[in-house]
């Protein structure tokens, strides 16, 4: 059997980085196993539809660089892949259910239901329509058969609910649990189908499932209360159920239940792949990609958020996970987000990267500055400080000073190290430097050594001054470094600027 996997997300708004990681274990499974993965939006809650949300799922997946080999805007000879395209297939089948006996048209008004609920509450108890109860309610197993046509044929709203048999044992087999045994008379007869024409999640789900020759179902835990319903109905349609795998949930970093919006918004990091601005709210929530980090170190870190490749290692390109994927290894327990480890990821990622690969998001950021320098310059900037960033976006706290004159110097470094007669020191400091012709980093470190011990200077006052005035902090890379990029004519310039502030405000 070919190994088919879907992701089906409900275009309900921006997508949170569990779906995108199930949509990541999808991926890997169908790559592993030479399989299909396809992309299938689930759109027949209208009521929760949101504008904007299916264009998000696709630019999302683009940055991710996750490929779909099916679906929505790609297509494939299973569709169409958007259930509300699909919206009269679904229809036969819920009525198919009916006539086989798996299930029945319930009237019940919207008021009837409330007074059944309130009447439960009063004892205390909750209201389910179940086996129990159904023969207590209005609908094909208590109405006439004449009233029920009747009642069909006039237009009546209804709804098709699907009817489990009474206390029977079902075993609902996944590949991340094994089996479990739930009895059916737990369980409430969800609606199928609603006389708008719209099938619900549990008809649609199923039936695409089967149409499109689903192999394995790979989501998220919060659907395996659903698993006895998806069990049932495969046997009522006398189909085979594709193999369920149901993903641990993403936690919280304290563990303390499951990672929300507001745990980004309250903890500092985004929860959405791409910053998502809603229509409705005209809220704006951060992003993965707008916040600085790379794709593939998003993809490295949500890969091991709930399975492991079976040892200890953590860097792993997209083709050695695919390679090391197994579902076996997929975790039971729930995996703790963890903000530290995403920012080690992001900075093992830019630490990997070559200056030629990060070039065009530093340019990005020097443009959007209004700076524009040589490439050659931007990229040796880049080799120097990239072990200094966590994100994309630090890139300009890090290396401002190779592109703009720093204009203010941190008054803490200034009082620390910058004396009396600091400024003709540096004077001298730039003859030397000047003298040397052409500029040769070596020969300029020795003899500007040879300068400090030959006249007994403090080595650590001199080169911090010189450092502060170069950076406007005493941080920064090998001072040498900083000075043969920065070239010796702006060494000369910035440390004239920095006696002229300095001196003045002392
Ligand atoms: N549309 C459902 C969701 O948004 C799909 C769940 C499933 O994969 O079956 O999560």
């Amino acid at each position: 059997m070919n190994t088919r996997v879907r992701f089906a997300p409900s275009p309900t708004g921006p997508l949170h980085i569990g779906g995108v990681r199930t949509a990541l274990y999808n991926y890997l499974f169908a790559k592993k196993n030479n399989g299909t993965f396809l992309l299938r939006i689930e759109d027949t809650d209208q009521t929760r539809f949101v504008e904007g949300a299916e264009a998000y799922i696709v630019e999302a997946f683009k940055w991710l660089g996750l490929t779909f080999d099916e679906g929505v805007g790609i297509g494939g000879a299973h569709g169409p892949y958007r259930q509300s395209e699909r919206k009269a297939l679904y229809k036969p089948y819920a009525e198919q259910l009916v006539r086989d006996g798996w299930a029945y048209y319930a009237f019940d008004t919207a008021e009837e239901l409330d007074a059944k609920r309130k009447e439960a509450e009063a004892e205390k108890k909750t209201f389910q329509y179940d086996a129990n109860t159904r023969m207590g309610m209005v609908n094909s197993l208590t109405l006439p058969a004449e009233e029920v046509t009747r009642r069909l044929e006039s237009g009546d709203h209804y709804v098709i609910r699907f009817k489990y048999p009474d206390n029977v044992d079902i075993h609902v087999h996944d590949l991340i649990r094994g089996e479990v045994v739930i009895n059916s008379s737990l369980l409430d007869d969800k609606v199928l189908y609603k006389s708008d024409g719209m099938p619900t999640y549990h008809l649609a789900n199923i039936v695409d499932d089967h149409l499109m020759e689903i192999s394995h179902v790979i989501r998220g835990e919060e659907w395996l209360p659903f698993a006895p319903l998806h069990v049932m109905r495969y046997k009522a349609f006398g189909w085979d159920a594709p193999q369920f795998a149901p993903l641990p949930l993403l936690l919280k970093p304290d563990g303390n239940g499951k990672l929300s919006k507001r745990d980004g918004d309250r903890l500092g990091f985004p929860v959405f792949p791409l910053q998502w601005h809603d229509p409705k709210s005209g809220e704006t929530s951060s992003g993965y990609r707008e916040s600085g980090y790379l794709p593939d170190a998003v993809i490295n870190m949500l890969a091991l958020l709930g399975w492991n490749p079976g040892n200890d290692q953590e860097m792993m390109t997209l083709d050695e996970l695919i390679e090391l994927f197994s579902i076996d290894k997929i975790s039971k327990a729930g995996a703790k987000f963890s903000l530290d480890k995403a920012k080690w990821f992001n900075h093992e990622y830019i630490l990997q990267k070559s200056a030629d690969e990060l070039y065009p998001h530093f340019a990005k950021i020097l443009a959007d500055k209004g700076i524009s320098t040589e490439e050659s310059y931007i990229k040796s900037v880049i080799d120097l400080i990239k072990e200094r960033l966590n994100f994309l976006g630090d890139f300009w706290d890090q290396a401002s000073y190779f592109f703009v004159a720093p204009t203010e110097y941190d008054p803490q470094a200034l009082k620390k190290r910058w004396k009396e007669g600091t400024g003709e020191k540096l004077r001298a400091i730039d003859s030397i430097l000047t003298s040397i012709q052409p500029f040769d980093k070596m020969q300029a470190h020795d003899a500007v050594m040879k300068h400090i011990q030959d006249n007994e200077l403090n080595m650590g006052q001199v080169l911090n001054s010189l450092r502060i005035a170069l950076v406007g902090t005493a941080k920064g890379p090998e001072l040498f470094t900083i000075i043969e990029l920065l070239g010796v004519d702006e060494v000369v310039r910035r440390v004239e600027r920095a006696i002229g502030v300095i001196e003045a405000g002392q």
